[in-house]
């Protein structure tokens, strides 16, 4: 088919070399669209516990709305936006909803949802310090606040990735690099059956097969036990292979268990291997009393993940790895090509740094500057408060499901904002705490999900947000006791 485009007469076929971009606006229409643009999402924010935390529509529906070739032509900004606001968004899942308490919500705040504006808007490219020598620097600020709130010493490093998926993919590169210097058919992955997918998934990307994975079993609290991480390693070594990594959780997804930290960095320090702990959601608990508790011992390992764009309340995406030995990021990934030959940093007591030399991206965003933003916004006190009060919220759920033992049973107490738990049936238990969670999201009321826990379905409720407040918890619980599942 030809172009239409083309067809048309009053439109030329091709650019005179000195005319304008066709891709560029003037600032007045800028400003209007922008407008526009930024005005939905101060509605949006300022209207959300009025809306659904959940919608949906299926792909047949929302291919006969949406689907189209390319457009050839123009068409009016304030109707796209329409066409967005009616057949696009409501279609998914508020996942920063107060009453969003499935899977891990992300409720960003304003400050993060400008910073991630601006960084888009100032397109910085942040994989050299030649091209981003202030960015660079502010990522290095937001990388050495975390690096205090997990405890590590000076010369611990990071870099901001995607999500915690890239961070335990990296860790493991950094890893396998540090011990090997290259693949290595020996080399055995300890992990345990609580273990975020990522993980297991990022050995299948870096080539590792499953003989070189080992899924431990759990104790009764959901988390890796030493001895048998100790006897697993003995046997591996025995039989010839090298152990050389172990994955722990800071919050496991499920559960939000964390490993016994303390005695895992003694088997692997005696053992010579890699301890990286995922605390992608549960990490930034740190900024709490009971989350330092919690997660006592993260300090020891080698590397941590975290995802900012989880309990840190930052938009999509924003993942982190911290390595203790921060140098082991560019041992891995530092190759210098020709055509970076001007990108070389200068060295120093405070070297420069391209973040490139860190990780997988050369092009790579200003992720550090939505947290960057938002932290100094508010300060790292009004964090900790959000963080401790929803600690509290998951408490006040375990405590709720516990006083009504003859409508709910408890599989797995609070844990780093994760509680899991069953309504009492006296029959058809899956199926029916399965239609629990179908139709809380869509009455309205709230989203949660599930996970099975001990080999039975559980309903799993997160509570993350900043926005949650008791009576949120409240009306889930309330709506999970009392509605009639089986549809009479
Ligand atoms: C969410 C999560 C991940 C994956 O992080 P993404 O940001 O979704 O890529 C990995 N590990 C744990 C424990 C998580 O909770």
């Amino acid at each position: 088919m030809p172009n239409p485009a083309s067809q048309d007469p009053t439109r030329p076929s091709r650019l005179e070399l000195n005319a304008p971009s066709p891709l560029e606006m003037p600032p007045g229409a800028m400003r209007e669209t922008g407008q526009r643009a930024l005005e939905m999402l101060v509605q949006r924010l300022s209207h959300l516990r009025e809306r659904r935390p959940w919608g949906a529509a299926t792909r047949a529906e929302l291919h006969a709305r949406l689907h189209e070739p390319p457009p050839a032509g123009p068409a009016d900004f304030g109707h796209l936006l329409e066409v967005l606001a009616t057949d696009v968004l409501p279609h998914a899942g508020s996942v920063d909803h107060p009453r969003f308490m499935a899977f891990v919500g992300s409720a960003p705040t304003w400050p993060g949802i400008l910073g991630e504006l601006l960084a888009c808007g100032y397109n910085v490219f942040q994989g050299t310090w030649l091209e981003s020598a202030g960015p660079s620097t502010i990522e290095l600020t937001v990388l050495d606040w975390f690096r205090t709130w997990v405890g590590y010493p000076a010369g611990a490093e990071g870099i901001l990735l995607s999500g915690g998926s890239a961070a335990n993919l990296t860790a493991m590169v950094v890893a396998r690099q540090a011990r090997f210097g290259a693949h290595d058919p020996r080399a055995v992955i300890y992990h345990c059956t609580e273990t975020h997918s990522s993980a297991v998934r990022a050995a299948r990307i870096l080539g590792f097969a499953d003989e070189q994975l080992r899924a431990l079993p759990v104790d009764d609290d959901f988390r890796m036990r030493p001895v048998e991480l100790d006897a697993a390693m003995a046997a591996d070594a025995a039989a010839g292979r090298v152990p050389f990594l172990v994955v722990a959780n800071g919050g496991a997804t499920s559960t939000g268990a964390v490993d016994p930290l303390p005695a895992l960095a003694e088997v692997c320090r005696t053992r010579e291997a890699w301890l990286h702990v995922d605390a992608a959601y549960g990490g930034f608990a740190l900024l709490t009393e009971r989350g330092r508790v919690a997660l006592r011992g993260i300090e020891a390992a080698d590397s941590v993940t975290l995802d900012p764009h989880k309990w840190l309340y930052q938009p999509f995406e924003a993942g982190c790895l911290l390595v203790r030995e921060g140098r082991r990021l560019a041992d891995a990934f530092h190759i210098m090509p020709d055509y970076l030959q001007d990108t070389a940093v200068a060295a120093g007591e405070l070297p420069e740094v391209n973040f490139a030399d860190r990780g997988l991206q050369l092009s790579r965003g200003f992720r550090a500057l939505k947290i960057w933003l938002s932290v100094k916004s508010f300060g790292a006190e009004a964090f900790r408060l959000a963080i401790d009060r929803t600690l509290d919220l998951a408490a006040h759920a375990e405590a709720r499901i516990r006083a009504r033992p003859e409508l709910f049973e408890l599989l797995s107490p609070a844990a780093l904002g994760v509680v899991c738990f069953q309504r009492c049936f006296p029959a058809r238990e899956e199926a029916l705490n399965a239609a629990l969670v179908r139709g809380l999201a869509e009455s309205g009321t709230g989203m949660i999900s599930s996970t099975r826990v001990r080999g039975r379905y559980a309903l799993r409720l997160c509570i993350l947000s900043h926005r949650t407040t008791a009576a949120d918890v409240d009306a889930v619980l309330d709506w999970l006791g009392s509605a009639d599942p089986a549809g009479s």
